[in-house]
């Protein structure tokens, strides 16, 4: 099935001038970038985005990071979009992702990880409406 998904190449990704190699391995992997855009977010923002987290110990040091600099949101449109960005990603920890994923050729920590995909869906429409309205994302 055709899917939407959320990417955001994080504050570590942009800092490491990583913006063009990540859309890079996206786009080589057969994914078609259909919206994108440069964005700092401020506390509240990067905590309403990882509201899922708020609980977490690992919470505010991750919104902190998130704040850090700006980011790269994009949605990403293709086929299983959703499973094969987060492949594409590779697990959360760099040291446990499977070489050959951005993470574990990039990432310098569990938290530090360069990238974010959508899990599932229902959260990839959550994300996705978070950071584009209706006019920033074409038809489908
Ligand atoms: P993302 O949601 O960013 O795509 P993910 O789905 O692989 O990553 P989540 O469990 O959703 O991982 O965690 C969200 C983010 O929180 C991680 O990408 C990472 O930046 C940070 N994080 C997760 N676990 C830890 C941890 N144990 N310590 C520090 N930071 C963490
Ligand atoms: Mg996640």
């Amino acid at each position: 099935m055709t899917e939407r998904t959320l990417a955001i190449v994080k504050p570590d990704g942009v800092a490491k001038n990583l913006v063009g190699e990540v859309v890079r391995r996206f786009e080589a992997a057969g994914l078609r970038v259909v919206a994108l855009k440069m964005v700092r977010l401020d506390r509240r923002e990067a905590e309403g985005f990882y509201h899922v987290h708020k609980e977490r110990p690992f919470f505010p040091s991750l919104v902190d990071f998130m704040i850090s600099g700006p980011i790269v949101p994009m949605v990403l449109e293709g086929e299983d979009a959703i499973a094969r960005t987060r492949r594409l990603m590779g697990a959360t920890d760099p040291a446990k992702a499977d070489p050959g994923t951005i993470r574990r050729d990039h990432a310098a920590s569990i938290e530090k990880n360069i990238v974010h995909g959508s899990d599932s869906p229902a959260t990839a429409g959550f994300e996705i409406g978070y950071f584009f309205n209706a006019l920033e994302i074409p038809p489908r």
